[in-house]
């Protein structure tokens, strides 16, 4: 059931006066429910239960924080149809990708269950004593990775699941072992309840400290502000625009005690398509192309929005015959009027820089919220000069820009701001004849594909879906895969500590039987 109230750990709390209502695209109305923002004294106890849960959680097992995670899983799993009824109703996405992605969801939080339950994740190293060195001795040394504190979430608009209330971020700081604070995202409260209450119920089940859980409704940037500030609080993990992310990040630059901001942001994903495969086949990319630049009406931070080739008859075949397939593709609702809004916006002020064609406009009349896709064009050139078309256009929009040769090519990437992704589109020994664009593509994005579509993200221990500012704040860490844990643990190390003392990871029986570097030596022994 949606009650519209915020959940203070375990309890249900409504005390502000300041409401709002959730919207449904599709239908253009507002949704029945009403929501509380959480006052200042609400998010002073949110982030105080906390504080107190990460006295004990901190130091529970591997296997008690699987069980939780598990059952977070199963509990999500339980809501059944109300949930993905709630989801469409909040987005305008259809049932499937909604299943889709709570299938994500539920995956993402079993993957964290496994990696903590068997233990290596804390990369255990031990450097042992050598009490007759000269001149002086060696002390014992053992390091592990410790979680960070309170974590602070914010979910995109985009993933009501999978990148919101019990996403990535969550998942992975539970599996760290750090309490997590949600600011719930507005347009999706009713998403953000029903899944905050499936992770209480766990918690219950599974004896969890009271505080291990908050979810803050806010319609003002407020309440966020508040939480970055709060000195309770070790780190945010945000999804969302480069805006959001940047106000937030300089926020918690401010504090007395700086914290680490994980944002995930906007991109625009440059696509290289190389002369040879445009011969061989630029009807069959320009076909797949107009699929993902209008898979979920283009609002996924991996769309590409930016598709360079050398100018020349094969890329104005391609770019024709892109222009005529996104043609005849039927508009989609946008998540949210305001997202409506800002695309159209976007979108106006792009094609009305100078020297910019439009090449497929949909002139056909959309339904109310329905996004029109459009694909432009520009000279290499002036792509170069004008860095306002470098900036994310959030919907089913994308850019073709015609370069003069390969060197142009090559420093219009080297000018780009960091990305998500970067593809290349190429024949058989095609790359072979450009490393310094390969080069030059990899200083700029955190994942580089090969002859496929930068629009989904597979969960898998090898991805790496972050990048250089402004994809992500931090480009030495990625939000997606179990290897996100690590950016809510810090490393620590005891010296000659007495081993009854130690924790099981570090003592030298390896009671866990974990993977652990001894003496320089990766060993489960
Ligand atoms: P958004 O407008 O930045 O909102 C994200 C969250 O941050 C919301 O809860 C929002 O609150 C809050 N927020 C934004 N600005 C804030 C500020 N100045 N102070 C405090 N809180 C603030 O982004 P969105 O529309 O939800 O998502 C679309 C964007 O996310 C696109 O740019 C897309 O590319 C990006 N995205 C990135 C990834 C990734 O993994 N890199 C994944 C998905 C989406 P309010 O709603 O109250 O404003």
């Amino acid at each position: 059931m949606i009650t519209g109230k915020n959940y203070i750990g375990n309890q249900l709390s409504a005390k502000g006066d300041k409401t709002f209502k959730t919207f449904n695209p599709e239908l253009n109305v507002e949704n029945e429910h009403i929501f509380y923002q959480a006052t200042t004294e609400e998010i002073n106890e949110a982030v105080h239960l906390a504080e107190k849960a990460f006295e004990e959680y901190r130091s529970f097992s591997g296997k008690q924080k699987a069980l939780f995670l598990r059952a977070i899983a199963d509990e999500i799993e339980a809501l059944g149809e109300q949930l993905i009824q709630v989801y469409c109703s909040e987005t305008g996405l259809p049932s499937g990708r909604a299943a889709g992605e709570r299938g994500r969801t539920v995956f993402q939080l079993r993957s964290f269950a496994d990696l903590v339950e068997e233990g290596s994740w804390v990369e255990a190293s031990i450097d042992t004593g050598i009490s007759d060195r000269t001149p002086a001795p060696k002390p014992d040394l053992r390091k592990m990775n410790i979680p960070l504190g309170p974590i602070v979430v914010f979910g995109a608009s985009n993933f009501p699941l999978a990148y919101s209330t019990a996403g990535g971020d969550t998942a992975a700081a539970f599996a760290a072992g750090c309490p997590v604070i949600v600011k719930s995202h507005p347009m999706h409260a009713g998403t953000g309840e029903l899944i905050a209450s499936a992770i209480l119920k766990a918690a219950e089940k599974t004896n969890m400290p009271n505080g291990i859980f908050s979810n803050i409704n806010a319609i003002d940037y407020n309440a966020g502000e508040q939480l970055v500030s709060d000195a309770k609080v070790k780190a945010v993990g945000f999804t969302g625009s480069i805006k959001g992310g940047r106000a937030l990040l300089d926020i918690a630059a401010k504090r007395e005690e700086p914290i680490p901001v994980f944002a995930e942001m906007g991109s625009i994903n440059p696509v290289v398509v190389l002369p040879k495969a445009l011969e061989n086949r630029g009807a069959e990319i320009a076909n797949t192309y107009a699929g993902s630049i209008t898979l979920g009406t283009g609002q996924f931070c991996t769309n590409p929005g930016l598709i360079l080739g050398i100018a020349g008859k094969q890329l104005d075949d391609f770019t024709n015959t892109l222009g005529a397939k996104i043609k005849e593709i039927s508009p989609m609702c946008m998540l949210h009027p305001n997202i409506h809004s800002a695309y159209e916006k976007g979108k106006t002020k792009a094609i009305a820089e100078e020297n910019v064609t439009v090449l497929a406009n949909l002139d056909q009349k959309v339904k109310t919220n329905y996004a029109s896709q459009l694909i432009a064009t520009v000279s290499g050139k002036t792509f170069l000069e004008n860095t306002k078309l470098h900036h994310e256009v959030f919907g089913p929009f994308s850019i073709v820009v015609s370069c003069e040769n390969v060197q142009e090519l090559e420093q219009i990437i080297a000018k780009l701001e960091g990305q998500l992704t970067g593809t290349i589109i190429a024949d058989d020994n095609e790359l072979n004849n450009y490393g310094e664009l390969i080069a030059k593509m990899q200083n700029r994005v955190g994942r580089l594909i090969f002859n496929g579509v930068p629009t989904g993200v597979e969960v898998c221990p090898s991805m790496v879906h972050g990048g250089p500012y402004p994809a992500s704040t931090d480009s030495r860490f990625t939000a997606v895969g179990v290897n996100s844990i690590k950016r809510w643990v810090r490393p620590f190390s005891y010296q000659n500590w007495p081993q009854e003392l130690l924790p099981v990871e570090l003592q030298d029986g390896n009671p866990l039987g974990i993977n652990r570097v001894v003496n320089g030596k990766l060993t489960n022994a």
